[in-house]
């Protein structure tokens, strides 16, 4: 066959047709580069024909075909089904699955060096370099110098001598062979009838989802471990999916006295290298189970044979920009088309899962109690209109009362929070001006640490000014609200002699930091721990006995489909932190709203009765899970000409049965980065599709190169 349909990791709608040259075998999967108008860009070969319909003096041929296992079929329908559910372009989503496109060349050997068979007399710095080689392992340049404090003619001068040797060091696949049994888990029976029913959906052609569902320390881990050991035994390929944040080293540890090696691991902050090394072994299949952020899920796996979504509530999973998809759903549907079970795990499910389990579509799996029966946090509510905290100060007298109780048993207490810096708004007592960000729709939060006002949502700063930018007036800005500096200033206060620490993003910036963090509250060398999100999850700490939540209002507002879901989630997860092991842990919500569901539901510890009710409202409301939603983002730097444009789609917005059509709108974020934004939301029946319907309305619309329309299939945010 002389032509090939290449689908190529550009933003493209379809594929294009090559020539293959004379000479060549080329089968549809293999990975290939082409060329592109004046580029050579990678791709995969999607069909294979006899005729093109391009001109034969305008088709190109196939450069180069690269050695490796070619993408399945089903992978390729895969990357169709995900490009068109999120009206995404095909190619788009290929380069999700070819993120690493230096990895398609085979990598070449790095060198390295081991003692040589001769020997001659040393110098110092010379029998220092023996000494380091003389354990037989080899080691890089970088590394001996290094260690031995040499500089890199000392290595090479040896060389010459025939002291040390070069010799070509090919990196070991990560996670090639894990040990099902190295440490053997007596599960209980809970735990036995919950992994047995995964087990058992091995042997069935077709796939399953389940939703594991149990408390924070139930063992939920244990029981997914297990189904990975018996992939691991069938020499298949595993992926556990987590939000990024939760990738912690405790973790993999963990993973490691299970398996006896750590997984292999796919996140934002791998070296090049160790990319290019991982997405080789996933797709020659010698790596078995990754650990993963959500774009693992694209991966061209040999052979995978089980996905878990650790945490699948989490808002993290949603990918907001690029390409907008959910990789909870979209790991579902690659089960689905792969044929293997996915497994949900949540202590908190989403209501669109727990409504999938109600519906009968997935398998619910309970784990009800905590492992070896610890015990449950006590969980209080604080009316703040009550007990009321002193003048500009946020801790109130009773959560103090309990700190104070709680540090004279050495235990430990954690406060949360979930803002960063010292204030999240500066206004000015004279006049009364507040003072924004330049280009977005938000208030500078002010960081004491950095002396600035950072806008958290563009990365803006500039310094503390001294006068009001407005009226001019000296010494009469004023921080309101708290964020994690403040609080942290309040404890200063009050426990002048306990050892704080503020776990935030921006103050824990680096893995180290954050792994030293964690540390330092695992062996106790911290009393208060004051935090935002970073500390919600995945973390196990049993010296917390007590958890303050500073602000349970916080998140409720904003008019968001999921604002009061989302926060039952995050508070109930932090509440999960407080006493895992013997301790019995308090956990204490200060609110205004004592009277309000959700904080009742809290408190009651009544996660599926909260579930119900809010269920009931989104079926009453025409909202998902019980009907379709999509968004359009319309944004340009023109204030009149983004809202013309979105006029111009609102127009002509289908007008069908079950179709409901809202906008355009200002959005609630009106500009971010300088783009003024408006939205259209689209509400359908839960038996319409939605994204033929968008892509047909589209598809007339012309609009300026300055305007920019995304498509938001599933809106996770409304702002
Ligand atoms: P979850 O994932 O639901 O938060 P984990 O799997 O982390 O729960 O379990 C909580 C704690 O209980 C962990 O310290 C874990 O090692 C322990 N654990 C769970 N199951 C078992 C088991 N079958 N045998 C021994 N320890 C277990
Ligand atoms: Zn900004």
């Amino acid at each position: 066959m002389p032509f090939c349909s290449v689908l190529v990791t550009s933003a493209v709608e379809k594929t294009y047709d090559y020539l293959i040259p004379e000479g060549l075998e080329l089968g549809v999967g293999d990975y290939v580069l082409v060329p592109l108008g004046s580029r050579a860009v990678h791709g995969v070969v999607w069909a294979l024909s006899e005729v093109s319909d391009v001109p034969s003096s305008r088709v190109k041929a196939v450069l180069q075909k690269h050695d490796l296992p070619s993408m399945s079929d089903m992978m390729r329908h895969y990357i169709e089904w995900v490009a068109r559910y999120n009206l995404a372009p095909m190619g788009a989503v290929l380069k999700m699955a070819i993120s690493v496109p230096q990895a398609l060349e085979p990598s070449q050997p790095m060198t390295g060096y081991v003692l040589g068979k001769k020997s001659i007399d040393l110098n110092p710095a010379q029998a220092k370099i023996v000494e380091i080689l003389s354990d037989g392992l080899p080691r890089r340049l970088s590394e001996i110098e290094k260690q031995a404090e040499v500089s890199s003619s000392v290595v090479k001068t040896l060389v010459k001598h025939g002291v040390v040797a070069a010799i070509d060091l090919f990196s070991k696949a990560p996670c090639s062979s894990p040990d099902s049994d190295f440490l053997a888990v007596a599960l209980s029976s809970d735990q036995r009838v919950a992994a047995d029913s995964i087990l058992s959906s091995f042997d069935r052609d077709g796939s399953q989802t389940f939703l594991l569902d149990g408390i924070t320390g139930s063992g939920k881990t244990e029981v997914y471990f297990e189904a990975i050991a018996e992939i691991i035994r069938s020499d298949q390929q595993a992926l556990i999916l987590m939000p990024e944040i939760a990738l912690s080293n405790s973790f993999i540890g963990r993973f490691k006295s299970r398996f006896g090696v750590t997984p292999a691991l796919w996140h934002s902050s791998m070296t090049p290298a160790q990319r290019r090394l991982t997405w080789r072994s996933i797709v020659t299949g010698q790596t078995k189970v990754i650990v993963g952020a959500r774009s693992a899920l694209f991966l061209p796996y040999a052979d995978l044979g089980l996905i878990v979504v650790d945490e699948e509530h989490d808002g993290a999973y949603k990918q907001e920009e690029i390409l907008i998809y959910h990789a909870r759903d979209m790991a579902v549907v690659r089960g689905a088309l792969s044929k293997i079970p996915v497994v949900l795990a949540s202590a908190t499910p989403s209501l669109e899962t727990m409504q999938n389990v109600l519906d009968g579509r997935y398998v619910h799996l309970k784990l009800p109690d905590r492992f070896g029966g610890a015990s449950k946090p006590d969980i209080q509510i604080i009316d703040l209109r009550l007990d009321k905290p002193e003048r500009q100060h946020f801790i109130a007298p009773k959560l103090r009362d309990e700190m104070v109780a709680t540090l004279e048993k050495n235990q430990q207490v954690l406060l949360f929070l979930n803002r960063r810096g010292f204030a999240p708004l500066t206004l000015c007592r004279t006049c009364g001006h507040r003072i924004e960000c330049p280009k977005c729709t938000a208030w500078l939060v002010e960081h004491r640490r950095t002396h600035h006002l950072h806008c958290h949502h563009c990365g803006y700063s500039k310094k503390l000014p001294e006068v009001c930018p407005s009226c001019g007036e000296a010494d009469s800005l004023v921080a309101c609200g708290p964020g994690v500096e403040r609080i942290a200033e309040e404890v200063a206060e009050y426990f002048p002699d306990a050892r704080v620490l503020v776990m935030a993003s921006d103050v824990l910036d680096t893995h180290d930091k954050l792994t030293k963090a964690l540390e330092d509250i695992r062996d106790s060398r911290v009393d208060i721990i004051i935090g935002t999100q970073l500390i919600a999850k995945g973390h196990h700490f049993p010296m917390i006995t007590c958890v303050g939540i500073i602000d349970a209002d916080l998140g409720l507002s904003g008019g968001d489909l999921r604002a009061t879901e989302r926060s039952f989630q995050l508070l109930h997860q932090v509440a999960g932190r407080a006493g895992r092991e013997e301790l019995s842990g308090h956990v204490f919500l200060q609110t205004y709203n004592a009277e309000q569901r959700v904080m009742q539901m809290l408190a009651e510890d009544n996660r599926d009765g909260f579930m119900a009710v809010e269920a009931e409202e989104r079926r009453r409301a025409h909202m998902p899970p019980f009907a379709r939603l999509a968004a359009l983002v319309i944004s340009g730097s023109n204030e009149a000409a983004t809202r013309e444009a979105a006029l111009a789609i609102g127009r002509v917005a289908p007008k069908a049965e079950g179709v409901r059509i809202l906008g355009p709108a200002q959005a609630q974020m009106y500009r971010i980065r300088g783009k003024y934004r408006q939205r259209i939301l689209i509400q359908a029946d839960k038996n319409l599709n939605i994204q033929k319907m968008i892509s047909e309305w589209l598809k007339g619309i012309k609009r300026p190169s300055s305007i920019r329309v995304q498509v938001d299939i599933d809106p996770q945010s409304f702002l």
